[in-house]
C-alpha cells in the first residue's frame, strides 16, 4: 500500500516522478473501490484532515521544501489535490452505482411468477339450502325466530307438551347437561333436539297473530353414520291467528315445496304423530328425479317424505296463555324438516357425514 515518502531530491524530475507515483497510486485504490463503505475508507485516507495523504504531501513534501523549490512543489502540490479529489468523487459515483445495481438486483422480484390465488369462497350447502327455506317462507311473510341451542327440559319438551316420563321423548335421544342432579326437572339443561322450543321462546316474546320461522342447529345422542348425525339442522315454522285451519298448512307447505321443488311436484298429507300438534302429519311430495313413476330415490312408490306438520295442539297454547294464546280464540299450524335431508335429496349426495368433513373437493361442487 503506498506511504508518502521523504523527498531529498527536489529536482523536477524527481518531482515528476513522485507525483506520478502518487496518483498512479490513487488511481489503482480508486479502480478498487467497490461499495459505499469501501468508498469512505478510501476518501478518509486520502482526504482526512488529520493525517490523510494530502495532509501529508502538505507537511512533508511542502513545509519540508527548501525556500528556492517552495515555488515548484507548491504547484504541484495543488495540482495534486484536484486531481486525488477528481478520483475521489469518481470512485464515489461507481461505487454509488455499483451499490444501487447491487440491491436492485436482491430486490428485484419475477412479475412473471404466478400469484397466491385466493380462492372464492361459498356457502356450505346445508346453509345454503336452510337459506333458501328461509326466504320462502319470508316472502310469505314470516320473520326469523332464533333461540339458545342449550334450552332447558320444560321449553325443549314440557311446553310442547311431552311430560316428563312421556314415551315421545324417548324417540329424541337427548344430550343433558350433567351435575343437575339438584335442579328440578324443568330447569334442567340440554343441548335442545329439536327447533321447536323457539315456537314457544316466540310466543312468549309476541302476543298472536304470529308467523315465524326458526332455522338452526340442534343435538342428538345419535351415532354417526350414513344418515344420522348427533348435530343437524331444522328449519321450523309457526304461523298463529283466528281462523287458522289445516288447509292454511296444506296450502302454505304446498307452496313453500313448489318453490323449493319446482312447480311440478304434488304434496301428500299423511297421518302422524308429534306431542305438539293435534292432528299431525308428515308431508310428502311427488318424487323430484322420477315425477312418481317409481325410482331408486324414492324407492319405487314415487313419493319422499319430507317434514313433520300438524296443528297446535291446544295444550301447548296453555303454557302461553298469559301472552294472548287463548285456545278458545285462536288457532294455528307448526312445521318442521330438517335441513340436511331435504340438501342431500336435492343434491343427490348419500352420506350425511360429507357435510361435516370439511373436505374441499366435496364443498368445491356448490361453488
Ligand atoms: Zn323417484
Amino acid at each position: 500500500m503506498y506511504t508518502v515518502p521523504q523527498l531529498e531530491d527536489y529536482s523536477p524530475a524527481a518531482l515528476d516522478k513522485a507525483v506520478h507515483e502518487l496518483l498512479a497510486a490513487a488511481r489503482q485504490e480508486a479502480d478498487a473501490v467497490a461499495g459505499e463503505n469501501e468508498w469512505k475508507v478510501f476518501r478518509d485516507r486520502w482526504m482526512a484532515r488529520k493525517n490523510g495523504i494530502l495532509t501529508q504531501i502538505n507537511d512533508l513534501w511542502l513545509k519540508a521544501a527548501p525556500g528556492p523549490a517552495k515555488r515548484e512543489v507548491g504547484a504541484r502540490v495543488n495540482q495534486l489535490k484536484t486531481q486525488v479529489e477528481e478520483h475521489v468523487s469518481a470512485a464515489q459515483q461507481r461505487s454509488s452505482g455499483a451499490t444501487s445495481i447491487a440491491r436492485l438486483e436482491s430486490e428485484r422480484i419475477d412479475i412473471t411468477l404466478p400469484g397466491i390465488a385466493r380462492e372464492l369462497g361459498a356457502e356450505h350447502p346445508v346453509i345454503k339450502t336452510m337459506n333458501e327455506i328461509v326466504s320462502v317462507f319470508r316472502a310469505m311473510g314470516y320473520s326469523i325466530a332464533e333461540g339458545p341451542e342449550i334450552e332447558t327440559d320444560y321449553l325443549n319438551f314440557e311446553a310442547l307438551n311431552f311430560p316428563p316420563n312421556h314415551p315421545a321423548r324417548d324417540t329424541q335421544d337427548t344430550i343433558f347437561i350433567a351435575g343437575q342432579e339438584k335442579k328440578k326437572q324443568r330447569d334442567r339443561l340440554l343441548l335442545r333436539t329439536h327447533t321447536s322450543p323457539v315456537q314457544i321462546r316466540a310466543m312468549l316474546n309476541q302476543p298472536p297473530p304470529i308467523r315465524v320461522v326458526a332455522p338452526g342447529k340442534v343435538h342428538r345422542a345419535d351415532t354417526a353414520d350414513a344418515t344420522h348425525s348427533p348435530i343437524f339442522h331444522q328449519v321450523e315454522g309457526l304461523a298463529v291467528d283466528t281462523n287458522i285451519t289445516f288447509c292454511d298448512l296444506k296450502g302454505t307447505l304446498d307452496h313453500a315445496m313448489k318453490s323449493l321443488f319446482g312447480s311440478d311436484v304434488k304434496t301428500r298429507f299423511y297421518p302422524s304423530f308429534f306431542p305438539f300438534t293435534e292432528p299431525s302429519a308428515d308431508v310428502q311430495i311427488t318424487c323430484f328425479k322420477c315425477g312418481g313413476k317409481g325410482c331408486r330415490l324414492c324407492k319405487m312408490s314415487g313419493w319422499i317424505e319430507l317434514l313433520g306438520c300438524g296443528m297446535i295442539d291446544p295444550n301447548v297454547f296453555k303454557s302461553v296463555e298469559s301472552n294472548g294464546y287463548d285456545a278458545r280464540k285462536i288457532s294455528g299450524f307448526a312445521f318442521g324438516m330438517g335441513v340436511e335431508r331435504i340438501t342431500m335429496l336435492k343434491y343427490g349426495i348419500d352420506d350425511i357425514q360429507l357435510f361435516y368433513q370439511g373436505d374441499v373437493r366435496f364443498l368445491q361442487q356448490f361453488t
